[in-house]
């Protein structure tokens, strides 16, 4: 089974189990930044922190959710956004044809033939979002939380897809379980469709969540991307963009510093030559900077 195969599994059972093991014991029903027992922040640290900027107190399992979520980003890097997040898997739901057509081109483009016959080694081609960056999504980020703050309560959860997705869940669940009909059923759906199609590059120019978990990330140092230089074919001069190409998060899996790596695997696969591997540490011959 390929890498992607396996990470669409695993973020339809994150979607999946989280509410039905929730509602099956009786464990709660959520709200719109929270699922769990009175209110327990078990999924979002963005939530959490809303939640408790918001009622201007500390809630312990808010806490007790970011410290897990901090233990799990730094050992994994931001591997919930590959292997858990459902935002993307609906995006490329409702651009399908279009990514088909756009896949196909890049793995064509990926490896451009020889230079100009030196044989020399190439430097690394270099990712544009390599390194730690602060972007859009950190304004957005303590846009999210500075509103909690002033208004009370976790605002940017009235908006954000990854809630949204949870609480639709939730209440179709209770329609059947329960015959409970809400006004929400209908909203909620058409904004998260609205997410979907307007906000194309959620994930890398507005998402919070994201935003956080780069931060943490930068001091991740465990199963990063490494390069086998004796293998990959910039080596041997010639000009392979293949990984880089491939990257949805546009880094170079070359470079020492990628706090931005979800640890998807698209550049390992895309590697014509099989050169990248995610060892617990990454050796030190493979480890060179751009
Ligand atoms: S460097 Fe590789 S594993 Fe990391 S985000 Fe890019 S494609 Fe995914
Ligand atoms: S690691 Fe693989 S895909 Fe990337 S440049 Fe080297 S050979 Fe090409």
């Amino acid at each position: 089974m390929n890498m992607k195969r396996m990470r669409g599994i695993c973020a339809l059972v994150a979607v999946l189990a989280i509410p039905i093991l929730g509602l099956l014991f009786h464990t709660g029903t959520g709200n719109l930044s929270v699922f769990g027992i009175d209110g327990l922040a078990v999924i979002c640290p963005v939530g959490a922190l809303e939640a408790m900027l918001g009622s201007k107190g500390i809630v312990l399992r808010g806490v007790l959710c970011i410290a897990l979520t901090v233990a799990l980003v730094l050992v994994f890097g931001k591997v919930l956004c590959a292997w858990a997040c459902p935002f993307p898997w609906l995006q490329k739901f409702f651009r399908r044809k279009k990514r088909r057509s756009a896949v196909s081109a890049s793995s064509t483009s990926g490896c451009s033939g020889h230079c100009a016959g030196c044989g020399k080694a190439l430097p690394p081609v270099g990712g544009k979002r390599d390194g730690l960056r602060l972007d859009s999504r950190h304004l957005v980020l303590a846009g999210a939380l500075g509103s909690s703050a002033i208004f009370g309560f976790p605002v940017f959860c009235l908006v954000c897809p990854i809630g949204l997705t949870f609480t639709i869940l939730i209440g179709v669940w209770h329609l059947f379980a329960f015959n409970e009909t809400t006004w929400g059923l209908v909203v909620f759906p058409v904004i998260l469709l609205l997410e979907v199609t307007l906000f194309r590059k959620w994930c890398t120019r507005f998402c919070p969540v994201s935003a956080l978990l780069s931060l943490v990330s930068s001091g991740n140092r465990l199963f990063r991307p490494s390069v086998n230089p004796q293998l990959c074919l910039r080596e041997d001069g010639t000009d392979c963009r293949a990984c880089v190409n491939a990257c949805p998060e546009k880094l170079d899996p070359h470079s020492d510093f990628i706090p931005e790596c979800s640890k998807c695997g698209q550049c390992a696969s895309a590697c014509p030559a099989k050169a990248i591997t995610f060892p617990l540490v990454r050796p030190s011959a493979g480890n060179k900077s751009k």
